[in-house]
């Protein structure tokens, strides 16, 4: 496969490389558009995610409102384009049905959805949610829990959203009692050791019990059209993408021993952004050995954290600071071990839950310090730790890290690619609420972004 131009709006010099004044961001125009393209939705701003970041800092520090000081995001929107464009341009044959679980944004689902892509989704809720935007057909979800309730089963029947997947016999039978015209997509075990994520202890068919689960599919007179896998979420090994597609096809070929005609192909998703370009070259390498005649399969994906994870950065304010409990004696500390603990204003049970729910290590950059947004290179560094805001001491953000001497309460420390797994999940435990999302359509294409949106807000008055 030929080589792929990567677009990313991150090739942008670093925060702390630009001039030190709130001044030099003055020429960006920030303000968001005179006319909303959604009314409904926050506003939609110009510029740069970073003079965001600098931008909501400066008026928390003006210290206008109550919890002035509160975390909060910059989402990018051109990110989500320039994933979209990459993905076009590495698997144009594979139509993208994003995982709404992974973050479901009102704004990355309207910019999605104008952009042509599917969805898959998990439940009643986010079925909803997809359809509430309007524009978008129940034809274009993929309802890709192979283990309903029968509520939801009756309910995606109601909603007109026909594509769904099965595992296992029990969800035949709860089909075909609540929603016999469905078409159903099999979800074949494959081999996900190589993922952060594993989802094979909890979902997929292995394939000797593909037969049976066929006849059983037959026996009910249910229209089974197609074959889904999943290698596991933030897949480290693409190569596991040829075997997923080799089982695929076996199970392809039992589909036509049980009198079935397949026409669904499903690679589901595990996308890693940094490896994207080689899953592409192993993907396409393993459906043209397997399914060299694809006259009438569609293939489809279902993409979560490749589209978002990099276009959510998130501030968080130092709100305390103490040196550890075993160096209170003023011994100094080892080497290693950290000689500060900072404690910022959103944690574990927060946007940080990616730590605990999705495997991720996460590093801290300094945003801004003593007022100011620059932070020389020469700065003396301190091994340190980063903690949430709640009272509960699972609460660890970043057990070591590097980070500058003269950092203080008040100052901000950044984190990038927050994007995926990260505010679905926060909760509100202990009172503190999830932290809020500022929206930007950056300077990558962002005129481009707009004009998608706007055109698509005409669309589905
Ligand atoms: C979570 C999930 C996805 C998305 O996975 P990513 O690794 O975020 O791409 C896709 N399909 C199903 C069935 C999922 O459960």
């Amino acid at each position: 496969m030929s080589k792929v131009l990567v677009l990313s709006p991150r090739d942008y010099p670093p925060l702390n490389t630009r001039p030190n004044s709130p001044l030099d961001f003055a020429h960006d125009d920030l303000t968001p558009c005179d006319d909303p393209i959604f009314p409904d939705l926050p506003p939609l701003h110009h510029g740069h995610p970073d003079v965001h970041l600098r931008n909501g800092i400066l008026a928390a520090d003006s210290g206008a409102h109550p919890d002035a000081e509160r975390a909060f995001f910059v989402a990018d929107l051109a990110q989500v384009y320039a994933q979209h464009l990459r993905w076009r341009a590495c698997l144009p044959h594979i139509h993208p049905f994003y995982a709404v679980k992974c973050n479901p944004d009102p704004y990355v689902l309207r910019l999605l959805a104008a952009l042509g892509a599917g969805f898959d989704c998990a439940s009643n809720g986010e079925i909803s949610q997809v359809l509430a935007i309007g524009g978008v057909d129940p034809d274009r979800i993929i309802f890709a829990n192979p283990c309903k309730a029968i509520s939801f089963v009756r309910n995606a029947a109601k909603m007109g959203v026909a594509c769904m997947t099965f595992d296992n016999c029990d969800e035949l039978f709860k089909i075909a009692r609540a929603h016999p015209r469905a078409r159903l997509v099999l979800r074949i075990l494959t081999d996900d050791s190589k993922a952060l994520c594993q989802l094979g202890i909890k979902f997929g068919a292995p394939l000797d019990a593909v037969p049976t689960l066929l006849a059983k599919a037959r026996e009910l007179d249910l229209d089974v059209v197609g074959i889904s896998f999943h290698v596991g979420s933030g897949c480290y090994d693409p190569s596991v993408y040829t075997d997923a597609v080799r089982r695929a096809r076996t199970a392809f070929d039992m589909g036509a021993a049980a009198g079935y005609r397949f026409s669904l192909l499903d690679v589901g998703g595990g996308f890693e952004d940094a490896l994207f370009e080689q899953a592409a070259v192993y993907l396409t390498d393993a459906i043209d050995t397997f399914f060299p005649d694809r006259s009438e399969i569609k293939i489809i994906a279902e993409p979560g954290r490749f589209y978002v994870s990099k276009a959510f950065s998130l501030a968080t304010n130092i709100i305390a600071r103490r040196a550890p409990l075993e160096l209170s004696s003023g011994d100094p500390p080892p080497a290693e071990q950290p000689s500060v603990m900072y404690y910022i204003n959103d944690g574990v049970y927060g946007a940080f839950n990616c730590i605990l729910f999705d495997h991720q290590v996460v590093q801290p950059f300094v945003l801004s310090m003593g007022g100011s947004f620059h932070v020389a290179a020469t700065e003396p560094l301190h091994t340190s730790s980063v903690w949430g805001p709640t009272c509960d001491s699972i609460d660890c953000v970043c057990p070591t890290t590097q980070l500058p001497r003269a950092l203080r309460v008040g100052d901000w420390l950044g984190f990038h690619n927050m994007g995926a797994y990260t505010v679905c999940a926060a909760s509100q435990f202990n009172g503190f609420q999830v932290s809020k999302v500022v929206y930007t359509t950056g300077n990558f294409k962002a005129s481009e972004v707009r004009s998608i949106l706007a055109k698509f807000a005409t669309e589905i008055v």
